[in-house]
């Protein structure tokens, strides 16, 4: 029976052990939590004649569905959300976020650059 006792108690020793190495290990100043949000550069271009619209800087990866007007760089049309050479329209305006936008209209416009796909 004692060797039973002292068998136990090493077993409990020991995972004690195990367990105050993980947690040594997660209080060692690991951040968990806010991630730093991605910004890409792309350019923007008319999806009929190529001509550049924007230079945009994009927040985090996945394909492009709105312009933020603070993210555009560079603006190459007129303001009027049209093709300054061929007059197709390529977005809309919207607000996402009580932020001012350019919302894309899918297909009008080429993506280059990188977007973190
Ligand atoms: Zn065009």
């Amino acid at each position: 029976m004692n060797t039973g006792s002292i068998k136990n108690k090493k077993v409990t020793n020991y995972t004690y052990y195990k367990l105050s190495l993980i947690n040594n290990s997660l209080g060692g100043g690991v951040v968990v939590g806010r991630k730093k949000i991605k910004e890409f550069v792309i350019k923007i271009l008319c999806a009929k004649c190529s001509t550049p619209l924007y230079i945009y800087k994009k927040e985090g990866p996945g394909s492009l569905v709105k312009c933020y007007v603070e993210g555009i760089l560079k603006d190459y049309t007129n303001g009027n959300l049209e093709c300054p050479k061929c007059g197709q329209q390529f977005a809309r305006l919207a607000k996402y976020h009580n932020r001012p936008a350019h919302k894309i209209i899918q297909g009008k416009v080429i993506v280059k650059g990188h977007c973190g796909k």
